[in-house]
């Protein structure tokens, strides 16, 4: 079989959260039942024997809300697989949770939406999942093996993104600090013109957030941005080409659907303007959403240098 080393795998379709931003609250609605250990073993077995190497965990709902995430995890592990798990991190508040199943993930990536409660829960809709978050942070700085955050940006958070790079890096112990720009799906699609912060603020604020986190020993990285608007490649951040296993809706019933990705993992419904044409950078770059394009225009794309 055609292969990718890389699974990306979805494990529960539920969520304690409910985020400005969330792109799969339609899959969250009741629609699907989280994966059975059975089957979930018995696809990293299948997975290893194909030549996977890497999972990475999350996406669709939050992975922990899965009854059996321990034992999924410790099992991925066994089989020789590097796991990496993100999180909204409410079940790693709990001590005890959090010393179970972190030994077995190599690296564990926490939403961090915001440097105060008021902020990050502006962002999460959820009362109560900062204190959570922060307490998640505090177990993992002791026992996780790479700990990192994910932010995305919105104008919800855009002007404490700075504060919000330190919290991460700083108290809350992360190595690596993930912003990621909006995607317009879900509910975030809903209000995605309002939510997206415009390319021109990343452009003029993306070297001093990578200096600040250099600063702080500490690296930047970048989901969903294009090149031009990128500058320093090393700073993106794409899952690659991967096997993805998903529950989803087929005749009005709920399937396990797993396919094969050629493209990137990020790639969905971005394009390439005029402005692209001679660009040196086109084919390692997604473009720009659609949807920005139509709403904003692309005079904020432009060629870089090579
Ligand atoms: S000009 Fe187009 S192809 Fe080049 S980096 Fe920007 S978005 Fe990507």
């Amino acid at each position: 079989m055609r292969g990718t080393g890389v699974l990306v795998l979805t494990l529960a379709y539920d969520c304690q959260q409910s985020c400005v931003f969330c792109s799969e609250n339609e899959g969250l609605a009741g629609r699907h039942p989280s994966l059975g250990l059975e089957e979930t073993l018995r696809i990293l077995l299948v997975k290893r024997r194909e030549g996977v190497k890497t999972v990475f965990i999350g996406g669709g709902g939050e992975p922990t809300l899965n009854l059996h995430f321990p034992k999924i995890v410790e099992a991925a592990k066994r089989l020789g697989m590097r796991l990496c798990v993100i999180s909204n991190g409410l079940r790693f508040a709990d001590a005890a949770f959090a010393g179970r199943v972190l030994p077995w993930i190599d690296e564990i990536v926490f939403s961090l939406h915001g440097d105060t409660a008021d902020v990050h829960e502006r962002v999460t809709g959820t009362p109560g999942s900062f204190t959570r978050v922060a307490a998640a942070f505090r177990n993992a700085a002791a026992g996780a093996r790479a700990l990192a955050s994910m932010t995305v940006a919105t104008r919800l958070n855009w002007d404490q993104i700075d504060r919000i790079v330190c919290r991460s890096l700083g108290e809350s112990g992360a190595r690596t600090c993930y912003l990621s720009s909006l995607s317009p799906e879900g509910r975030a699609g809903e209000k995605y013109e309002e939510l997206v912060v415009p390319l021109a603020e990343w452009r003029r604020r993306l070297p001093s957030l990578a200096a600040l986190a250099a600063s702080l020993g500490g690296v930047l990285k970048t989901r969903l941005l294009p090149r031009c608007v990128l500058g320093d490649p090393r700073m993106d951040f794409s899952i690659p080409a991967a096997h993805v296993v998903y529950r989803s809706l087929v005749n009005g019933r709920s399937e396990l659907v797993d396919c094969l990705e050629l493209e990137t993992h990020d790639q969905k419904g971005q394009v390439k303007t005029a402005r692209c044409a001679d660009c040196p950078h086109a084919a390692a770059c997604s473009g720009m959403f659609a949807r920005y394009v139509e709403a904003f225009g692309d005079a904020d794309l432009g060629i870089v240098a090579a």
